[in-house]
């Protein structure tokens, strides 16, 4: 993946700061099963993963303070190309939605965060938080995408953020709202929902893919795809699966507990996304599978 260092214009670095208490919303998926299944069985299921040294819990130190941030210059290279992906997928989705589209910012953050959605650790993954109509990403999770969760590779992170922006398209169209809404009148029905949702999510990360895959868009500036590129994609979509977790964490596959669909869905609505570029193709919530 191809991409310019901008002036971090999409970021809001809270990598100094860490906050205490609450719940987590709107995930990619992944660490929060993997996290649930840990805290309800007591079994590190991160160190069965594979890659060792156990996450363990996020740590917050005080509320609200900010401090300085040492980073690696590894680190602040990600931080560019979070900040040039979230431009991106800002574009392709103000060039779709028109004035109906409001920016939002990646709040990135250390260990633990305290956003209007509550209190998040690292282990929950990136999310987005409708509250605030922000993504939120500890850098830490890429780094788990490509070891415990075996997807590396730039435009697997691009997916992640891609998604996270997804659900915010879902906030600013009403569609998260309304979904809220038919989750509190009717509780059984709050997992295959939540699934259809976070598809939607894929399939509006895969429109943008869609616009990235164009050729001759670095010369201007903006994301271009490599060869190679929706591969890294898809195998991040399925990785974090919801039977693909499970199966890692406990061995059995148990749809009835399904939030983000399993990984074929994940990876066939991504696509479906990256193939036309049309968010009305989008519309997980009409599909009868
Ligand atoms: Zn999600």
């Amino acid at each position: 993946m191809r991409w310019s260092t901008g002036d971090r214009g999409n970021i809001e670095d809270a990598r100094g700061r860490s906050g205490g208490g609450g719940m987590i919303p709107l995930g990619i998926g992944g660490f929060i099963v993997v996290a649930l299944l840990s805290m309800f069985t007591g079994v590190d299921f991160f160190s069965m993963l594979g890659g060792g040294g156990g996450s363990g819990s996020p740590q917050p130190t005080s509320v609200g303070t900010t401090g300085s941030v040492n980073a690696s210059p590894t680190e602040e290279k990600l931080v560019d190309m979070v900040d040039a992906v979230a431009r991106d997928v800002q574009e392709t989705w103000s060039q779709k939605l028109g004035g109906s589209y409001q920016s939002s910012k990646v709040v990135l953050f250390r260990d633990a965060i305290q956003s209007a959605c509550g209190y998040a650790g690292a282990v929950s993954g990136p999310f987005y938080c409708p509250a605030d109509q922000k993504v939120y990403l500890d850098l830490g999770f890429f780094d788990e995408l490509q070891r415990r969760f075996s997807a590396p590779g730039d435009f697997a992170q691009a997916y992640v953020l891609a998604h996270e922006f997804g659900h915010h398209v879902q906030k600013i169209s009403g569609t998260e709202p309304r979904v809220r809404a038919m989750q509190e009148a009717n509780p059984s029905n709050v997992n295959a929902l939540s699934v259809r949702l976070e598809l939607q999510a894929d399939c509006y990360a895969g429109v943008w893919g869609h616009d990235a895959a164009q050729p001759g868009r670095a010369a201007r500036g903006a994301v271009e795809l490599d060869p190679g590129d929706l591969e890294e994609a898809l195998r991040a979509a399925a990785a974090i699966g919801d039977d693909r977790l499970q199966k890692l964490g406990n061995g059995r596959v148990m749809p009835e507990k399904f939030t983000h669909g399993t990984s074929e869905q994940r990876m066939t609505w991504f696509k479906r996304g990256f193939d036309t570029g049309d968010p009305r193709q989008c519309d997980t919530f009409s599909a009868t599978r």
